[in-house]
């Protein structure tokens, strides 16, 4: 997997979530270090913007790969390569797209290659999603399962010989220069799109060689649909999953990149997951085995920074490294072995384009191709504003899945070393190793424990409070006051708005009650026994903490991200239950935000020493973080563990503001591509609530199964095979990504085995019915006869299934009611409208209940 891979797989997903919605959700730990928003605005008809361009560019000598790069991005129609086209078709795998009959004009050359084209007249997409998930999920965007859609104008982008490739269908065309001049505006626009994907293909040779031929394939399109408007279509063999389908939509002033469908190019047929077939461990291209940086901090907001990047070559490669970057950084400086090296970072993208169309992408162009095995050691020079102050003493790190160069889930060792003025106290990633005073500077050094997906820092004027976890320490660290703008406080400045938005409300809610300021300090010592009696919870049940002591730092906003020993905490979940009253009316809502500390720290397995493959995986580490909380709460209080069940299946029975309910947006392993313009809460609602289920349905499953196979077990959690197979996911994956096939595999191993469908020791049918599906079901027991044997009653029935695709396969725990008390009697293996079961119980019993204890995610009956 080459980097610029890992960013398309965070593009096909992450980016085209607005940024605004992955920071808004409360608890998406990591979410923001694969952020990458999506550059494909809607340019068509937008005014040409090369005069700030060429401003900008004059300033400095160009290096080659910048200079391509703006060609790239810039080319308009060439008026001698107009052509009038009849049938002719571009075919990649599942993807057609025919031209049956209109006018198509090439674009100027781009160091020597032919890289668009754009068409007007009559054309055809055709594409056939290869499951049923892709299906679903084309359906819910256009309304029909298979993409089938004429088009009147289409502008191509590719890195093959296209030109040659319709060269036997192209005539000569009479109106040659006034159809270039025409469209000339709106392919120039529309070419900046793919730029640097472009530059990619072509950066082996550098200068451009005119007959160099990429490794690599890319063609897109972008189609004005006659019934569905203008929308995308994407084949790139770079792409883990290389052929995708999506349309912009803006939505109440929220922008959307809707993804229709994605998926491998190459699918087996009747696959029903392409993620159950991906392929067991892929290489990246590159690796980074250590990061040492240098930071200079000047509060309220400027950092400045020298980042030394150690990166192994796992295999040949090109010359491009794509590194984020966040894009209010300026870099001054990039070397490789010592010597300056070309780079391409945001400011390539022009002034008032920078906020909304940045990418926080840093492209680097190394002398030669990467060849197997070669070490590479990289540094970079930079500066900017990555902070701001939310109060006083309380700063705002933005930034802070990208205040370095990285390269997504590389797992890397840290040496960090920053400076600040004294008076302010930093926290890191990491073991402190050192601490000085030097005139009115301090400084700090932080080293890894061991190797970590991410890292990052926090500053404040903080007060600490010190908890003990066994042998780890839980520091927290607060100031007095919340931020400017916090929800029911006085002044509210706008600084960071998108972050004030309390879940589920429109706004603060400021006004009502006589504002009062909290003081998260004074809460530090609850915060911190709260994490720590959950850390020791996780170690009995997870194996023992990962990394050497857990900072807690008051970070403004509502969202919290759990990273390796460094949780960022709302400001929010530091008040106390007499402020939450005051600040929540709704209880359940205030029961879940109770949660966010335990849900934060057990990231530190889930998310931090275990990561997640791609973003049909992500929902593994949200799902699993936010159990482990929820165990923790069943332990002492199953009734308010109850109570956040039901509110998370009620959630996804809400209809959104079109009338569909929420868990119609799919199943957890589409992640993020959930919040669509359809359901923006989808995400939260389904991988956070519906994951929940899933483990909550594993769990009681197989613990029930155990205990009906062994005669006398303990009831301790520690034993259940569920917690078995988790501290096996720990001692197997630890500082690496798993995927949702892996996970399954693993509970598949402490499986009982009255849970074998069909005589296998297999899960398939639970991911195929229930991870990669998305009903909410309704069981009823129906025609139960009893009959008296020696010693036994055999009771006979019907199961009915209802709100449910008749593939569901759900195993349906039966206890009979024996002097009150509800005695576990077997699963029964639903499948369909109706089944019908037999199974022997205690003798005498006349009552049998469906799923007492409410472990199925399933509507009320
Ligand atoms: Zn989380």
């Amino acid at each position: 997997m080459s980097t610029l891979r890992r960013i398309l797989d965070a593009q096909e997903a992450v980016s085209k979530v607005p940024k605004v919605m992955v920071r808004t959700n409360r608890v998406a730990a990591l979410a923001l270090i694969v952020t990458l928003e999506c550059l494909a605005g809607h340019a068509w008809g937008q005014a040409p913007d090369s005069a700030t361009e060429s401003a900008r560019t004059s300033a400095r000598t160009m290096g080659p790969a910048e200079s391509l790069y703006l060609k790239l991005r810039s080319v308009g129609l060439d008026s001698a390569r107009v052509y009038k086209v009849r049938e002719a078709s571009l075919q990649r795998a599942a993807l057609h797209i025919s031209l049956d009959d209109g006018t198509i004009a090439f674009t100027e050359d781009a160091g020597g290659h032919i890289t668009g084209a754009f068409f007007k007249g009559d054309g055809e997409l055709l594409l056939f999603p290869p499951n049923t998930t892709e299906r679903a999920s084309l359906a819910l965007f256009t309304g029909a399962a298979i993409l089938e859609e004429k088009f009147s104008t289409a502008y191509f982008r590719f890195n093959d010989d296209v030109f040659g490739e319709l060269q036997s269908t192209l005539r000569p065309a009479d109106d040659a220069a006034s159809f270039a001049a025409e469209w000339n505006i709106t392919a120039h626009n529309l070419a900046q799109e793919d730029a640097l994907r472009l530059l990619y293909s072509f950066s082996r040779d550098l200068p451009p060689a005119d007959k160099s031929t990429p490794t690599d394939h890319l063609l897109r399109a972008y189609l004005q649909g006659n019934k569905l408007g203008t929308f995308d279509v994407r084949y790139d063999s770079l792409g883990a999953e290389q052929i995708a389908a999506g349309q912009h939509k803006t939505v109440a002033g929220e922008d959307f990149y809707n993804v229709w469908v994605s998926f491998p190019a190459i699918t087996r047929p009747g696959a029903v997951i392409t993620d159950r077939d991906a392929d067991a461990d892929p290489t990246p291209e590159v690796g980074i085995s250590q990061f040492k940086i240098q930071a200079g901090i000047k509060p309220p907001d400027s950092l400045e920074a020298h980042a030394e990047v150690s990166i192994t070559a796992h295999k040949d490669g090109g010359r491009m490294l794509l590194f984020e970057l966040s894009r209010l950084l300026q870099v001054k400086n990039v070397t490789a072995g010592g010597h300056p090296v070309e780079f391409i970072h945001n400011p390539s993208i022009e002034g008032s384009q920078l906020a909304r169309r940045g990418n926080d992408a840093l492209a680097v162009f190394l002398p030669a191709p990467l060849q197997a095995g070669q070490k590479v050691e990289l540094s970079f020079d930079y500066s900017g504003s990555v902070l701001s102050e939310a109060a006083n003493g309380l700063l705002y790190v933005g930034e802070h899945g990208t205040w370095y160069p990285n390269l997504g889930f590389a797992m890397a060792s840290f040496d960090l070393q920053f400076r600040y003025p004294l008076g302010w106290t930093l926290v890191a990633t990491g073991r402190r190793a050192e601490a000085q005073n030097a005139g009115a500077e301090q400084s700090s050094r932080w080293i890894s424990d061991r190797p970590v997906p991410v890292a990052g820092f926090n500053l404040g004027k903080y007060s600490q409070a010190t908890t003990h976890a066994g042998k780890v320490d839980v520091v927290t660290y607060a100031t007095g006051t919340v931020e400017r703008g916090f929800a029911g406080t006085s002044t509210a400045e706008t600084k960071i708005p998108d972050l004030f938005r309390l879940p589920g409300s429109a706004g603060p809610l400021g006004g009502t009650f006589t504002p009062e300021r909290p003081s998260p300090a004074e809460n530090g010592q609850m915060v911190g026994t709260i994490s720590a009696k959950a850390l020791e919870f996780y170690e009995r049940r997870f194996g023992p903490f990962p990394y050497s002591d857990l900072a807690i730092t008051q970070f403004p906003g509502t969202v919290s991200q759990g990273w390796p020993g460094l949780i960022f905490l709302s400001s929010y979940a530091f008040l106390s239950p007499q402020q939450r009253d005051r600040m929540e009316s709704d209880p359940n809502q205030r029961l879940i935000e109770e949660q966010v500390i335990a849900h934060e720290t057990a990231h530190q397995w889930w998310g931090d020493l275990v990561t997640w493959r791609g973003y049909r995986d992500q929902w593994i580490m949200e799902a699993l973080a936010n159990y482990s909380a929820l165990m923790l709460l069943e332990s002492r209080n199953p009734a308010q563990f109850r109570q956040i069940m039901q509110k998370y299946r009620d959630d996804l029975l809400t209809k959104n503001r079109d009338g569909m309910p929420l868990m119609d947006a799919g199943p957890v392993t589409l992640g993020l591509r959930l919040s669509s313009s359809r359901s923006p809460s989808a995400y939260n609602a389904i991988s956070y609530g519906r994951g929940t289920w899933l483990f909550h349905m594993l769990r009681t499953m197989m613990r029930d199964a155990d205990r009906k196979s062994a005669a006398v077990r303990p009831a301790k959690t520690e034993d259940e095979p569920f917690v078995r197979a988790l501290r096996r996911l720990r001692t197997e994956y630890e500082g690496r990504a798993v995927n949702t096939a892996q996970v399954m595999a693993v509970f598949e191993s402490e499986m009982p085995s009255s849970l074998w469908y069909e005589g296998r020791k297999s899960l398939s049918w639970f991911y195929e019915s229930w991870v990669n599906g998305s009903a909410v079901p309704a069981f009823e027991l129906r025609g139960l006869k009893f009959t008296d044997k020696a010693g036994a009653t055999v009771v006979t029935g019907t199961i009915l299934q209802e709100h449910a695709p008749d593939s569901l396969v759900t195993a349906i725990p039966l206890s009979a009611s024996i002097a009150g008390k509800n005695v576990f009697l077997g699963h029964i293996f639903a499948e369909g409208k109706e089944t019908a079961f037999r199974l022997s119980a205690p003798a005498g019993i006349r009552k049998v209940l469906l799923d007492p204890e409410q472990t199925l995610l399933a509507r009320g009956r």
